[in-house]
């Protein structure tokens, strides 16, 4: 069953209402937090599992969103059969929450990797596994009419560091379902990460995901946002102009093939954009095994250079200190972003203005 705006409203899942407390007991810190939800790591009692619950507050801004949370748990049912779609474990009710019960990502948001420098920072052939992995996640959503609308580093998790582990895509608070019957026109998603489209107040289908998968691949290989601009109309319009810089200083180091994904992606059109099917045929994604042997080649030799020479070693700092200064400023940008969430009428009446 699904309402106006794309939200379905029918569950399987039994809600529980004894104490949450009487089954998990938590554990450490917390894992995350948004504007209406915190993230905290949790033991199950009688098994020993650990687990994610995520606390999500009833009511928000004085009104009630119990609905967008069945929504929510809506999506992760119909997603269960997806491994690289976070699990559902249980869900329980109280009178000011509902609590989530989820599969925990041991290895945290990919965030992390994105912004890192050069040792702890994902090579090409990480990206490649990891791209893939989310394409397959989404192009099962986008196979069953269901668009997250809120991919970002923040909300794609890793099942563990090291060794580099596998995708979960988490966050479907924003989540709609879309059919062809119907059109969802909404503000919704992170800027950055959000598609042309959006700003313009056109519907919201499939293809928006796609934007932003393009986004995503870029942020993983560069370490760069592309779209991040010094203000939020800045960044905007960025977005609407589609200006992106594939320049080499930015894809040093960087398949062609790479490129020529993102740039499959970052199309204005949504119509011309690549979908997850086309994506999961693109050859960076599905190379010929001598592309991946020679990309580890020369992965393996970057590493092996080691700076021996005081003047290979003085460029190399150099370098990495401009890289620390660029990626500080961003990732300071980057985080208020997506911290302080505003809404986006609010950005199209600055950028009216
Ligand atoms: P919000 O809707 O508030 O953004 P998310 O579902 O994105 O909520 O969770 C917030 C953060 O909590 C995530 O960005 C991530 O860091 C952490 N988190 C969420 N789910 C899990 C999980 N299953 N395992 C580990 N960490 C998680
Ligand atoms: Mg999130």
């Amino acid at each position: 069953m699904m309402n106006r705006n794309g939200m379905v409203s029918k569950i399987q899942t039994r809600i529980r209402t004894d104490p949450f407390k009487n089954n998990y007991d938590i554990a450490g810190k917390e894992l995350g937090r948004g504007k209406f939800a915190v993230v905290r790591k949790c033991v199950e009692k009688t098994t020993g599992n650990e687990h994610a619950a995520k606390f999500l507050r009833k009511q928000r801004k004085g009104e009630d969103c119990r609905m967008d949370i069945i929504n929510e748990i809506a999506i992760l049912e119909m997603a269960k059969s997806n491994p690289y779609v976070v699990a559902l474990h249980e869900v329980y009710e109280t009178t000011s929450e509902i609590i989530l019960v989820l599969e925990y990502a041991a290895g945290g948001e990919i965030f992390n990797q994105c912004v890192a420098d050069n040792d702890e920072a994902f090579t090409e052939n990480d990206v490649i596994r990891l791209v893939r992995q989310i394409l397959l996640g989404v192009a099962f959503l986008h196979r069953s009419n269901v668009v997250h609308l809120d991919l970002k580093p923040q909300n794609l998790l890793l099942t563990s560091v090291r060794p580099l582990g596998d995708i979960r895509i988490v966050d479907f608070g924003l989540s709609r379902r879309v059919d062809n019957v119907r059109e969802v026109r909404e503000i919704l998603g992170t800027p950055e990460y959000v598609a042309p489209e959006i700003l313009n107040y056109e519907p919201i289908r499939i293809a928006t995901d796609m934007w932003s998968i393009g986004v995503l691949a870029y942020v993983m290989l560069t370490g760069e946002s592309p779209f991040l601009g010094d203000s939020k109309q800045e960044t905007f319009l960025n977005i609407s102009q589609v200006n992106v810089d594939y320049s080499q200083d930015v894809f040093e180091g960087v398949s062609d093939l790479a490129v020529d994904f993102i740039k499959s992606l970052l199309i204005k059109n949504p119509r011309k954009r690549a979908t997850a099917e086309d994506c999961l045929k693109h050859p960076w994604l599905c190379p010929h095994p001598t592309i991946l042997e020679a990309l580890s080649e020369t992965e393996a030799r970057q590493s092996q250079s080691e700076p021996e020479s005081p003047d290979s070693a003085e460029e190399l700092v150099l370098q990495a200190s401009y890289t620390i200064c660029t990626s500080q400023s961003d990732l300071q940008a980057f985080r208020k972003t997506f911290i302080f969430e505003e809404s986006l009428p609010e950005i199209q009446q600055e950028l009216v203005c």
